[in-house]
């Protein structure tokens, strides 16, 4: 089984985004771009399945700029075993993704997509989904665990108030949350290698794919700024405050 896994380059999450002054959106000049962590995730998913011997070949996939081969070699270097970037310097909304994926998906046959549950970035949360309907497959979206046994896939889900295991017939698409493992650090040995693992390029007209946005930004604002705190002596003191506050009657 082959497993197709898209990995995003986004801002590092290290990083606090800063508003870019005329409120378009957020700037990434000299700012560190790394894989999206839930990207990350999913990548090192696909390497176990590949050693427990449920998968035979790991190809990741990235939309985005020329340095998006930066983000595919790391996928590379963790264990994928190949790469294709889709350049281009637009924007792409999930419903762009969603459609290259889907092309990408028609030509390889993956048993398995798996995708992070959203990109740190615009925090969307839409593209496996959408992934799945425009393939009419099923999906688990938000894993914490994912087994496979022959054609199917077991996949607990992190919902509100709890787990919830789904069966799905392969191919599949899975979302992964943030417990569902560690992943690996690629060893120096590693990255070497990965600058010789086969990376494709192509661009979303080769899959006849309009990547127009149909949404329009209006405005980016920086969160309102929190409020300092203050130190208290005593509990009579703190329900003083919070009766003055009028947050306690
Ligand atoms: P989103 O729906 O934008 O929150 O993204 C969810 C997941 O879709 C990400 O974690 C990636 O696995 C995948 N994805 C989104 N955008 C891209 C992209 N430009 N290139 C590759 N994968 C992407």
């Amino acid at each position: 089984m082959k497993i197709l896994v898209p990995v995003k380059r986004v801002i590092d999450y290290n990083v606090k985004p800063r508003v870019k002054p005329d409120g378009t959106g957020v700037d990434l000049s000299n700012v560190k771009m790394s894989m999206n962590p839930f990207d990350e995730i999913a990548v090192e998913e696909a390497i176990r399945l590949k050693e427990k011997g449920a998968a035979t070949e790991i190809v990741a996939v990235s939309i985005g700029p020329a340095k998006a081969q930066e983000t595919l070699r790391t996928a590379l270097a963790m264990g994928a075993d190949r790469a294709i970037l889709i350049q281009t310097d637009d924007e792409v909304e999930p419903l762009a993704v969603a459609k290259l994926l889907k092309a990408v998906a028609d030509e390889e046959q993956p048993g398995l997509v798996i995708l992070g549950k959203q990109a740190i970035d615009d925090d969307s949360n839409q593209t496996g989904q959408m992934l799945a309907a425009l393939m009419g497959r099923p999906q688990g979206t938000f894993a914490s665990k994912v087994d496979v046994s022959g054609d199917s896939v077991s996949v607990t889900r992190e919902v509100d108030g709890g787990l919830e295991t789904v069966s799905l017939k392969t191919p599949a698409i899975i979302t992964t949350d943030l417990r569902l493992n560690e992943p690996r650090y690629a060893s120096l040995p590693n990255i070497m290698k990965a600058k010789s693992k086969p990376l494709t390029q192509k661009t979303p007209a080769d899959y006849g794919v309009d990547t127009t946005p149909r949404l329009k930004t209006l405005k980016v604002a920086e969160p309102p700024k929190r409020q300092a705190g203050s130190k208290i002596a005593d509990v009579d003191e703190l329900i003083t405050k919070l009766k003055n506050l009028g947050v306690v009657a």
